[in-house]
């Protein structure tokens, strides 16, 4: 037993403490370790051979036999062998051969089995790091690298020089989260894990491919593989079981393809222009490709700039509210208003398609919405104070709202801030298409119609509208979509058809319904004999802003209604 607390065991010892990188790096040094107590030990050499198994190893199976020292004068051939298994089926094997013509006696033999147990917890441990390691690099659901594996891997190449031989290409599933809606997150999770596992089939030596959470997969790839790896992804089919049957999903992508040029070596910014340009696909061209260009770059650098001045400008009220009366075609006068804002942006004044779609993208609609709502209380009081009877106020309400579990308190919250009677205020919602959002909507609706507050489903016909789904909310007005008024008026008969039979089912459901985007008498004649009588549109009026509207309202303004 001396043997183990010799200073050459302190030796052996010490030479395998070196800061290992990997369980490689350790079976590296223990050559250099054993040399220490070889001579102690009459070893005449010393054999190890792992086995990791698929799980393991995280995927592929892993064998290595290596000598780690054999004496030149020679060893006998009967080893002192001890196999260690782990708990999932791995094997680590260790020999040791006597010197040619030596036998070790029982005493030696324990210092053998000890030095080859502490061998055994050293790599071990190191193992263990390399684990650990590799999952801080390693995306959990497809076991592709993640964004550190990615950043990490392209800034060695950007320290090489040679980033500028590469393509970027950050790509998002277009099916996704009809999948993940529609289908559970379950069998969300499976397409994922099968994409990232075709994916790694598709990229070669000195190129990765990395998931950038959710549907996001990022390519760092060699400027002459980028088309093959294009032509790869355009159509995955991924079959998902589901229940006793198999679903093949035809999984299609978007890609915003950077191409990095030379001298070129910031990491981050480089995959912000890929993304850039896959944001383009996705709000504007719908390509599956879009190369990022100079004109790409302006418009998300005005984005970038709406994003920047946005809360200054909430502060300095730069926001205006303008109000476009509905109007009853029974008697011609204003039976409510819609609430639109404006940016008025020095002596500019900008329209809100220009920059709501991106305040709603960055989750920052909801703020302008509630600061729209006080605006909206302010002018009721204002319109009380002067005696002028309000008609019904409806309001924008994106449905990043839906998120907020305290909405219905928030809202409340500033109609009792203003001491506003809630019968005043209609919130404004475009219907949305999963079932979790429809049971939001569904808590939503009911908990507002509790505290007195209107309820309207705004571009009725644009999305996933299903009348039967809506009988069941607590919606008090519909808003058909201009869509249909404006084909309401040609001649082929469908949509009129159509549009009657909704407008049946909406009265006899007890809902309110009113048409946007009226624009000519006929297009309101026809409404009228439909059964519409509410009709918001430039035939009567454009959103104008809140001095005008109040006039109107106080001197009970009338249209025209000779239609
Ligand atoms: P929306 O809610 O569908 O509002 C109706 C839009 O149609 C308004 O455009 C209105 O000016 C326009 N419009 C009304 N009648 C006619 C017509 O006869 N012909 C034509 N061509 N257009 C008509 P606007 O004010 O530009 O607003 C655009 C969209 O911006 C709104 O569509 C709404 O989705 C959004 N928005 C406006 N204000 C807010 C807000 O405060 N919050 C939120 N979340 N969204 C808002
Ligand atoms: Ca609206
Ligand atoms: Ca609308």
């Amino acid at each position: 037993m001396s043997t183990l607390c010799s200073e050459n065991y302190r030796h052996f010892y010490n030479a395998l403490q070196a800061e290992t990188v990997s369980s490689d790096d350790i079976l590296n040094l223990v050559p250099g370790a054993l040399e220490y107590v070889a001579g102690e030990l009459h070893m005449g050499k010393f054999e190890i051979r792992v086995e990791l198994t698929p799980t393991a190893q995280e995927g592929s199976p892993y064998i290595t036999s290596r000598v780690m020292y054999e004496s030149s004068e020679g060893f006998d051939l009967m080893p002192h062998a001890r196999i260690i298994k782990t708990i999932d089926k791995s094997r680590v094997s260790f020999a040791i051969f006597p010197l040619k013509g030596y036998t070790w006696n029982e005493e030696e033999k324990g210092a053998l089995d000890l030095l080859i147990k502490n061998l055994y917890i050293i790599m071990a441990k190191s193992r263990l790091t390399e684990l650990v390691r590799t999952r801080q690099l390693t995306d959990h659901l497809t076991a592709l690298p993640n964004t550190t594996s990615f950043t990490k891997f392209a800034m060695e190449l950007a320290l090489k020089g040679v980033l500028d031989q590469y393509t970027i290409v950050f790509s998002n599933l277009r099916n996704f989260s009809y999948i993940n809606q529609t289908l559970g997150s379950r069998a969300g999770d499976i397409v994922l894990r099968e994409y990232g596992q075709r994916l790694k089939d598709l990229y070669s030596r000195g190129e990765l491919i990395a998931r950038f959470g959710g549907d996001n997969f990022v390519a760092l790839l060699k400027d002459e593989n980028v088309d093959k790896y294009l032509d790869s992804i355009t159509g995955i089919n991924i079959p998902v079981a589901l229940g006793n049957q198999t679903r093949t999903f035809a999984i299609k992508t978007r890609s915003g393809i950077f191409k990095i040029p030379e001298a070129f070596n910031n990491v981050g910014e480089a995959v912000s222009r890929a993304n850039i340009s896959l944001e383009y696909s996705k709000h504007v061209s719908d390509a599956d490709r879009v190369y990022f260009t100079d004109t790409i770059m302006a418009r998300a650098n005005r984005e970038r700039e709406i994003i920047s001045h946005f809360r200054e400008a909430i502060l300095r009220r730069e926001f205006k509210v303008y109000y476009q009366p509905k109007v009853d075609l029974t008697t011609g006068r204003i039976s409510g208003c819609e609430a639109l804002v404006r940016w008025q942006k020095g002596d500019q004044l900008i329209p809100p398609i220009d920059f709501i779609p991106v305040l709603e993208s960055e989750g920052m609609i909801c703020e302008l919405d509630f600061y729209v709502l006080e605006r909206v209380c302010e002018n009721i009081v204002g319109w009380l104070e002067k005696g002028i009877a309000p008609a019904r106020v409806s309001v924008n309400f994106s449905k990043h709202h839906l998120r907020n579990p305290n909405l219905v308190h928030d809202i409340t919250d500033i109609l009792s801030k203003y001491e506003i009677n809630p019968s005043y205020l209609e919130i404004e919602l475009t219907e949305s298409a999963g079932s979790d959002d429809y049971k939001i909507l569904s808590q939503f609706t009911d908990t507002l119609k509790e505290h007195g507050i209107a309820t309207s489903i705004d571009d009725f016909g644009t999305g996933y509208s299903s009348l039967s789904l809506l009988k069941d909310l607590s919606i008090n007005v519909i808003k058909i979509d201009k869509s249909f008024v404006d084909n309401i008026a040609s001649e082929d008969k469908r949509d009129r058809i159509i549009l009657q039979s909704i407008l049946t089912m909406i009265t006899g459901l007890g809902m309110g319904v009113i048409a946007e985007g009226c624009e000519d008498k006929e297009q309101a004649r026809i409404l009228k004999e439909m059964g519409c009588n509410m009709i918001q549109g430039f035939l009567f009026d454009k959103p104008m802003p809140g001095e005008e509207y109040t006039k109107k309202l106080a001197e009970g303004f009338t249209y025209d209604i000779n239609l």
